[in-house]
């Protein structure tokens, strides 16, 4: 039923310049399922394009409801066995796929900058960031205790027991190819939960890579299952997963709009609901701040991965006294510093977008400010003459409630200052949208750091700092940006269900 293609792909690189051929044994062009490599039931694929010239790289399987069925199936016979395992077997497992990944590095960066077009420094730090989910949650795996409770009964033991709640189904987004998936498989690994994991249909190559790590780590099968789809599937393989009662918990990082229609399948089965959505960061900076940390924190928060985070630095207040020191610092800073181009080469600091949509959006966003009045003081356009995907890093002043990028998610190279002049008043504005992942403030009074710090409704802050998360930190939002958390001793509990054992009768 399966047509197998060959196994590994040979591929021409342009790195640094030089053609090279690479033998990338890690390049799949098959999905996972129940331990074998297989194609789409129908034999269909779909292109995964490099945004830095369209470039087709390979093809992946376009696997539909009925592919994803079979996941499904095997997720739930591999939980029967896989749930029963102890915590260091789990640990020993996760230990041995980090360990690949730590090896495998340099080709992983690579594939992920092949695919989602980010520079290979910043691939190599995702890579970096996303094993030492992995590391972090072999380790956790084993601190998994439950509690003795007092009983009100002297003929009474209680006690609570943790245990995997059922397979998972994770869903992830282009932007961290890598990190997104271990963040969510490493907790649930952790658990004793087995996954079916739907990666981005612009990014499936490193999600496929990792299934490869994991199969030569000895993952049983079924454990790890990966399901890819292209454009035409995404939507009815992610309603079959929010509605397969075998899936006990859904694990989503992407956009509001859509873990919301997640949010509203899952009631048919009352699933576990991870979600991490859309921010909306401000990034504050007030008069008593040190403007050249502020300038380079806000260079990293807004330009990582050509702005295309859910944490980046979406709307920058700046309070009157700094304002031009502010602006003028960081125009400097984005002429000197930012090199757009092929990720591959060297000398690129930062990649396109990954998709025509994303570039329209930010078009558009810019032009309508524009022709409604607001500043341009950098940037603007299209960088054609590199590739259809890039837009120059800018900078807007001058934005108003009448523009539409006013309190929208750029995702983009574009960063809009607004001035303030008190407190209060940029705190109102702060909290004025329905969104709170992250949010960010620049000060040296000790009291207006906890004073801001807790009136702020975001779920993460970075204070005096523009580059936050970490392995040890709790990932997450409040309001629309989502449920639970990722990461931390937190990360697992979303794959944990909470039993009450009450033993009575017992003779003293
Ligand atoms: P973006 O707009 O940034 O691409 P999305 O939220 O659309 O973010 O995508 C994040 C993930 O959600 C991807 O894996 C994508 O395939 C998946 N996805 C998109 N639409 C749906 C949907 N209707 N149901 C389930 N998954 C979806």
């Amino acid at each position: 039923m399966w047509k197998r293609v060959s196994n590994f792909a040979e591929l021409s690189w342009k790195l640094n310049n030089h053609k090279i051929i690479r033998k990338m044994s890690l390049i799949r062009n098959q999905g996972l399922i129940n331990g074998e490599w297989v194609s789409s039931i129908n034999s269909e694929t779909f292109n995964v394009e490099n945004p830095v010239d369209q470039s087709i790289i390979t093809q992946v399987p376009d696997m539909n409801i009925d592919d994803t069925k079979l996941a499904i199936n095997a997720s739930k016979i591999a939980f029967d066995k896989f749930s029963k395992t102890t915590a260091k077997e789990r640990s020993d497992l996760l230990r041995s796929w980090y360990n690949l990944m730590v090896k495998n590095s340099e080709q992983l960066a690579e594939i992920l900058t092949k695919e989602n077009g980010k520079s290979l420094a910043e691939s190599r730090g995702e890579i970096k960031y996303g094993n030492s989910f992995v590391e972090w949650f072999s380790e956790e795996a084993r601190r998994i205790n439950g509690e003795i409770l007092q009983a009100p009964m002297n003929n009474r033991e209680l006690m609570i027991i943790k245990r995997p709640i059922g397979p998972a189904a994770l869903i992830t987004p282009w932007n961290f190819p890598h990190a997104m998936i271990t963040r969510k498989v490493g907790a649930a690994i952790a658990a004793g939960c087995t996954c079916v994991i739907k990666p981005s249909e612009e990014t499936p190559l490193t999600a496929l890579a990792l299934g490869k790590l994991a199969q030569d780590a000895g993952f049983p099968p079924g454990v790890i299952n990966i399901i890819t789809t292209g454009p035409k599937n995404s939507a009815s393989v992610g309603k079959l997963l929010c509605e397969d009662p075998i899936i006990r918990v859904l694990s989503f990082t992407g956009s509001t709009n859509v873990g919301k229609i997640l949010y509203k399948q899952c009631s048919s089965t009352i699933k576990r609901l991870s979600l991490e959505l859309g921010g909306n960061a401000p990034y504050i900076v007030f008069n008593n701040s040190n403007i050249e940390l502020a300038v380079n924190g806000a260079m990293a928060c807004k330009f990582r991965n050509t702005g295309q985070t859910c944490v980046s630095a979406n709307r920058f207040y700046i309070q009157n006294n700094v304002f031009d020191e502010f602006l003028n610092k960081f125009i400097q800073k984005i002429n000197n510093d930012i090199k757009m181009g092929d990720g591959l080469s060297s000398s690129t600091t930062h990649g396109p977008l990954i998709k025509k949509s994303q570039i329209d959006n930010i078009e558009n966003l810019v032009n309508d400010a524009i022709s409604k009045g607001a500043k341009l003081h950098c940037g603007g356009k299209r960088l054609n003459n590199i590739g259809s995907l890039f837009y120059e890093p800018t900078v807007l002043t001058d934005v108003t409630e009448n523009m539409n990028i006013y309190d929208r998610e750029i995702f983009g190279p574009v960063a809009v200052l607004h001035r303030f002049d008190n407190e209060d008043d940029v705190l109102k504005k702060a909290n004025s949208v329905p969104v709170g992942l992250a949010g960010y403030f620049w000060s040296n009074d000790v009291s207006q750091i906890f004073r801001v710090a807790r009136k702020l409704e975001v779920g993460m802050i970075g204070v005096n700092e523009g580059l936050i998360s970490c392995t040890e930190a709790a990932f997450g939002g409040v309001k629309e940006s989502g449920l639970g958390r990722e990461g931390s001793s937190h990360g697992i509990d979303d794959f944990i269900d909470i039993k009450y054992l009450c033993i009575g009768n017992i003779q003293y």
